[in-house]
């Protein structure tokens, strides 16, 4: 008797193992940086348009500086209307003359806190002129934070020292004679002449809206 073919035939297959399929060796394209996008800028202290790779408020460290010294200058005038006392005075005048001579790099001088204990440590706590306690570190020449140029003083002490490294403004040096008096208008001005001048400058986000809404692509 013949045998019924079967209905269904089985047969096992050999599943594959899933390989990936080997890669086909891509060319990359050649890296090229993105540019970066340059905007205009208007500075909110002096109104020149400058360019940046990002937002920013002021075109250097001195307008910067003239701006927080106005309104620092603005505040003290507000607050002590019968002139301020002596310490203030004082910290204006240093301000202001740091502002006359090109602005005063913060972010250069601050010390990270290793080097700050270095210095106290190496002047035994004291101020290197009077001996009396240490306040302040003080840069001795310009802005290098190398152990060399820093010591530790009293505030007093600090405070003579700044004041003998003022320069009376030269006669015929204009270009600060036209700033000093452009600080003094704005800060006697009864109104802020520039944004930058008043105190809400200083809020939150205050100079960031400031940089996006005074701003153009470049052309
Ligand atoms: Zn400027
Ligand atoms: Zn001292
Ligand atoms: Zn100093």
């Amino acid at each position: 008797m013949k045998a019924e073919p079967p209905i269904y035939e089985f047969t096992t297959v050999d599943i594959p193992p899933k390989v990936k399929a080997p890669r086909k060796p891509q060319k990359r394209p050649p890296y090229v940086p993105r540019p970066k996008v340059f905007r205009e800028y208007e500075c909110a202290d002096c109104g020149q348009f400058f360019t940046r790779d990002r937002a920013t408020a002021y075109c250097s460290l001195v307008c910067e500086y003239v701006a927080s010294t106005v309104r620092y200058m603005r505040s003290v005038d507000r607050r002590y209307p019968d002139g301020p006392p002596e310490d203030v005075a004082e910290a204006v005048r240093t301000m202001k003359a740091h502002a006359l001579a090109g602005g005063y790099d913060k972010k250069a001088r601050r010390l990270k806190p290793e080097r700050r204990e270095e210095v106290w440590a190496r002047d035994g706590g004291k101020c290197v002129q009077c001996g009396a306690d240490g306040e302040e570190i003080d840069h001795i020449n310009g802005s290098s934070s190398d152990l060399a140029n820093l010591r530790l003083l009293c505030r007093p002490c600090h405070g003579v020292i700044t004041r003998s490294r003022f320069e009376k403004v030269g006669e015929d040096d204009h270009e600060t004679k036209a700033l000093a008096e452009e600080i003094f208008m704005r800060v006697k001005s009864p109104e802020p002449m520039h944004e930058c001048d008043a105190p809400e400058w200083s809020e939150r986000g205050a100079w960031q809206r400031w940089a996006t809404t005074h701003s153009r692509p470049t052309t």
